[in-house]
């Protein structure tokens, strides 16, 4: 069989752990024996960042500014323990994840993969949720500060043209605790376009929320900006039957747990990441997650939503059997291929993508797949624990017929 053609190389970013070993399983089992593979790899494993002092981070974001479509593995974002575990490391090197998403500006949206043995724990949850999750400022770029006795606090901005403000923040009788945050209008546009874009691209109904009755400034802003830009995409939305809907985040999470499913929940950098988190804990696990980084410029990058999965590394590396779900990380290649292949009107590699996919869901419904998986089906169900490698021979026999 003639292997499937590609013009433009995918941006490849190969990463750390048990996710390093499924990276190469996947491109030997599932995608090299049918594609004619064009990537261009960018290392970043943890060593090969600290050799090149964190610049393949960087090369390896430029690169996806330039093609426009990457695919990147879990990579190990390191703390103390890693230090002591890595002594070569010479710097506490930053999230890769952070390096590329504060350079790409992009907007974070993860949806759950989903299949009839498992259900969601909320009952008529019929339709996934995409959370689109904005990653950038507010709590997670504070500073905070604690003062111990009576007095006063103020916020000054200085503007460097002599535009100046200030505020009192609160009088205090006692020892207090005080944070500031802050975001950029540019940042808020950009989370915007990317939102409207994405509802676009996947034809599903856009939820925004804040809480703009409080924060009247600072979430009204916000509020202000989507209102401007949802302007530029209302007549596609009109077009595609798709709207754009926004309520107050305590409004929203009621209306989620009451809803059907469906559509894409916009929420500001805290709200995302603790949402985030309870809809994909309900609808079944972080390895049955798609996440892909949108920037407002329509380019992608593909990625799993989970870690680099240490204990089950360092159980490989004695040579024991393991049994890690590699769901997440075929998505985020198959994600790629297939938005590689519009880009570059191949209808044969988006149609490879599709049928990966499809292959996995076949598995997965024979009942074939990993120990994380077997716990969650329904009563009545029947599953086989498979180890790493099994699940991909699965997967791949079922890929091969469909490609026949
Ligand atoms: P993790 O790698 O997501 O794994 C945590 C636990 O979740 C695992 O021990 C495993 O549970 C389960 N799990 C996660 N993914 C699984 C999969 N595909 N198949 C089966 N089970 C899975 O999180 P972590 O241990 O907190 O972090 C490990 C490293 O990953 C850290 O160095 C962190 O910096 C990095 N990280 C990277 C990214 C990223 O690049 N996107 C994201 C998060 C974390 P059991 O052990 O119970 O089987
Ligand atoms: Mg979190």
């Amino acid at each position: 069989m003639a292997k499937i053609q590609m013009k433009t190389p995918l941006v490849e970013m190969d990463g750390d752990e048990m996710t390093r070993i499924l990276w190469q399983m996947i491109k030997d089992k599932l995608i090299l024996p049918f594609v004619d593979l064009k990537t261009e790899y960018y290392d970043l494993g943890l060593l090969h960042r600290n050799e090149t002092k964190d610049q393949v981070t960087v090369d390896a974001a430029n690169a996806t500014k330039k093609y426009g479509v990457a695919v990147k593995c879990a990579t190990i974002t390191p703390n103390q323990q890693r230090m002591e575990e890595y002594p070569q490391l010479t710097e506490m090197w930053k999230s890769p994840n952070g390096t590329i998403r504060s350079i790409l500006d992009g907007t974070v949206f993860r949806a759950p993969i989903t299949i009839d043995a498992i259900k969601p724990v909320v009952k008529n949850w019929k339709k996934p949720i995409t959370i689109a999750r904005h990653a950038y400022g507010d709590v997670y770029k504070s500073v905070d500060m604690r003062t111990e006795q009576p007095g006063v606090c103020t916020m000054t901005f200085k503007g460097e043209n002599g535009e100046e403000k200030t505020l009192t923040v609160q009088k205090t009788d006692g020892p207090t605790v005080w944070q500031g945050q802050h975001n950029k209008d540019k940042s808020i546009r950009s989370f915007a376009k990317s939102c409207f874009q994405y509802a676009i691209d996947t034809k599903q109904d856009l939820w925004f929320s804040t809480k703009d009755t409080i924060a009247k400034v600072y979430d009204g802003e916000f509020k202000k900006i989507f209102e401007e830009e949802f302007e530029n995409y209302k007549a596609k939305f009109e077009e595609l039957g798709i709207t754009y809907f926004y309520t107050l985040i305590d409004d929203a999470v009621a209306r989620v747990i009451r809803s059907e499913g469906g559509y894409i929940w916009a929420c500001k950098n805290y709200d995302g990441d603790v949402m985030s988190d309870m809809v994909s804990t309900a609808f079944g696990s972080l390895a049955m997650m798609t996440s892909v980084l949108v920037a407002p410029d329509g380019t992608t990058e593909y990625e799993a939503a989970h870690g680099t999965v240490t204990k089950h590394y360092y159980r490989h590396l004695k040579g024991e059997k393991t049994s890690t779900n590699s769901m997440a990380t075929i998505f985020a290649w198959s994600g790629a291929l297939k938005k590689r292949g519009e880009r570059d009107q191949l209808p044969e590699l988006i149609a490879f993508g599709e049928k990966l996919e499809q292959a996995c869901y076949d598995t997965l419904n024979d009942g074939i797949m990993t120990k994380d998986l077997v716990g969650l089906v329904e009563p009545g169900f029947k599953a086989t624990a498979t180890d790493s490698e099994g699940f991909l021979d699965a997967i791949a026999e079922r890929l091969a017929k469909k490609l026949a």
